[in-house]
Order: structure tokens, then sequence, then C-alpha cells
């Protein structure tokens, strides 16, 4: 049996179908979209023909379509870019402790730099309490962000509930989308958002492209700064090729959503219920039902989660521990942590992202796999409480 990739949160393979979309634009139709003449032309229609892909998709307009390098780039973009336009109205900023280090990050910087910031709890399942949301606001609150669906646990937040809060109180609100997007219907209008991230390569597109949605009449300031491309608010030549890409996998997703769920929420399910079935003092982690089609993710006690990683890996299984980006450092993840499970437990953690080439043969090979890779780690493990 071949490689089994089973972190598709981390990432996802470019669909063949958006490789073929982009090929075009690299040599051929290689204009820069801002020239005249035709060739330049040819790259601006297919642009907007993204755009509009993009912005169709989750209910917006052309124009509120913004395209950046990534969700990173987005989630800065958004905190930031409201944060100094609207000074003179505050300078505090509500958000949650399980965002992404884009998020969080960003809080951490524009707290250094005198904004103020509050940092929401969870419940024990990963929610956020829209009620938490009310309480936080003052007079000085210009911005609040509160992710649609967590990248560790899979989470997926009351966002329509909070988006209601937001706008009775007439602050701005937005949300990282990037996991969601092309997994669970995302609309504007629905959620009640002005801002909503999106990045490409955790929906079968290419890497280093994104998009933020920006609300019509939303105070917001560039974060890049230079030519006056995407309407001024996002200068730099646009990157042809990968927006072409995005735009393409967008298409692919609206096609292939909805039955695509429900393919991977019973493969999810047979995971989750095989592994609590197989695997003793082994917990669920995220909310049960609340939770993003594909996303399993487990507190395997008394073992690390880096020691069954490696050994999954030499049977050819990739998944992960939660976040790709903390996956260097010693530190039990802040989600985990958030959720209340102790830091000892929280390290052994094991995420399963599931995707459009997972099958159930190879589900069936981690529900055979990973019980015996626990019991091996458990017989010589230090943390083993007899
Ligand atoms: C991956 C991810 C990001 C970062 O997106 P990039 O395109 O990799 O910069 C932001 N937020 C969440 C929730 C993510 O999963």
């Amino acid at each position: 049996m071949g490689r089994i990739y089973l972190d598709y949160a981390a990432t996802t393979p470019t669909h063949p179908e958006v490789v073929e979309a982009m090929l075009p634009y690299f040599s051929g139709a290689f204009g820069n979209p801002s020239s005249l003449y035709a060739c330049g032309q040819e790259a601006r229609s297919a642009v907007e023909e993204a755009r509009a892909k993009v912005a169709g998709f989750i209910g917006a307009e052309n124009d509120e379509i913004v395209f950046t390098s990534g969700g990173t780039e987005a989630d800065n973009f958004a905190l930031e870019g409201i944060a100094y336009a609207n000074q003179d109205k505050g300078n505090h900023i509500i958000t949650t402790a399980i965002e992404h280090h884009a998020i969080g990050e960003t809080c951490n910087f524009l707290k250094e730099r005198g904004f103020k910031t509050t940092c929401l709890p969870v419940d024990k399942d990963g929610l956020v309490d829209p009620d938490d949301v009310r309480k936080a606001i003052t007079d000085k609150t210009v911005l609040i962000s509160v992710m649609q669906a967590n990248n560790e646990v899979g989470t997926i937040e009351p966002v329509a509930l909070i988006g209601r809060i937001a706008r009775e109180a007439g602050v701005y609100f937005h949300t990282d989308a990037v996991q969601a997007v092309g997994h669970i219907p995302v609309d504007v209008s629905k959620l009640g958002v002005d801002l909503l991230s999106v990045s490409a390569h955790k929906l079968y597109g290419p890497k280093g492209i994104g998009a933020l949605y920006i609300r019509k009449g939303t105070r917001i300031i560039p974060f890049m700064h230079g030519g006056g491309q995407e309407g001024g608010r996002r200068a730099s030549t646009e990157n042809v090729p990968a927006i072409v890409g995005l735009g393409k996998a967008v298409e692919l997703a609206q096609r292939e959503m909805a039955e695509e769920a429900e393919r991977l929420i019973y493969l999810r399910d047979k995971l989750i219920g095989g592994l609590l079935e197989r695997i003793s003092d082994i917990q669920l982690n995220g909310h049960p039902q609340e939770r993003l089609p594909n996303n399993v993710n487990v507190g395997v006690k008394f073992v690390e989660g880096e020691a069954i990683l490696l050994n999954l890996d030499l049977e050819g299984i990739c998944a992960s521990t939660g976040s790709a980006c903390s996956s260097e450092s010693e530190e039990p993840s802040h989600v985990l942590l958030a959720l209340g499970i102790p830091a000892d437990e929280a390290r052994g953690s094991l995420r399963f992202t599931l995707g459009k080439w997972t099958t159930e043969e190879e589900i069936e090979r981690v529900l055979e796999v990973l019980p015996r890779i626990v019991a091996k780690l458990r017989a010589m493990s230090p943390l083993l409480k007899k």
C-alpha cells in the first residue's frame, strides 16, 4: 500500500484540474493584468473571472474580494487594516483563545503598539459563547474576530449568532474561514461578517494565494503599499496563475462539496468510532457534532503524540499532532490547552484530517495500525501510570 495522506488541514494536493487551469497563465497569457495590450487584458479577464467565482461562492459582490498571498496575509490585513483605520473610534479588538497563529500573533503585534485585546475562552468542546462576545464589547471595540472552524479540533463556531451581536453593536466582524471555505457552506450575509479570510491551498488550490472579503463601505487601510492594484487595497502585480487556480478550486468545491462532505462524515465517524473502540484511555477532542466533516482529533493518554506520528510515518501514514505551524515547538497546542486539556495529555494528541482522495480502505488501515503502535509505545512508556 502506498502513502496514506491524512493531513488535509495542513495542506491539500493541488487538484489536477486546477493545475491544468493555471498552466496557460505562466508562459502563454503571461501578461501583466494592468497592461492595456491584448495579452495583459487576457490575464485581466482571467483574474476577474476568478474573482467572480470566489465572490459567487461566498455570496459576496465581485469588488468585495481582494486577492492576497494566502490566509495569513488575509488575517493580518483584516486585523491591522481595521485597527489602524478606526483609531478615532477606539483601540479594542475581541478575539478567541483558539485562533490560528495568523490571528493570535497579529493581536500580539497590535498589543505592543497600544491596542487592547480581549481573548475569549472556549468551552471543553472548543465553542465560543456568543454571550461572552456580547459582554466583552465596549464603546472602544472596533473589531471582533472569531474563526468559522478550528484547524486543530475541527469545532465549528456559532459565527452567525456572533455576527448578529456585532451588527447590533455596530462593530466590524471578521472570521477566519480558511478551514471552512470549500468544506462547509460559507455565506457572508448569513454569517453577518464584514471581513472573511480564504486560503486556496486548504481547498485543493495552490499555495501562496488567498483572498480577503471586505464588505462594501468597510473602513480599512491597505496592508501592502505600492501600485494601485485590487482597487487600491492590495498593491503588487496580481499572481495570475494562482488566482486562476483559486477560482478553479472554488468552482470544483461548488460542484462537489455537498456530496463530498457526506462521504467524509461517514469516514470521519468510522475512524472516530473505531479508535474509541479499539484503544483504551483515548478521547475525542473538539465538538462531537459541530465539527468539520474531515476532522478527527483524539487525545491518547500515556503516550507522546510525536512518537505516534513517527511510528505512523514508518507505516506510510501522514498525520499531525494538531497544527502544522507548531510542530517545531515543544509547547503543547494552545488550542488544546484552551479546551481545558491538561498539558501532559495535550502532548498525546493526534489529528487526522481527511480529504478528496481518502478511501475507506485507508481508514481501515489506520484502525488496524494505530492500536498496535499505541500498545507498543505504552508498553515502553515512562508516562504509563501502572
Ligand atoms: C492554514 C490556515 C491559515 C494560514 O493560511 P496560509 O494560506 O497558509 O497563510 C490561517 N488560518 C487557518 C485557520 C488556517 O488553517
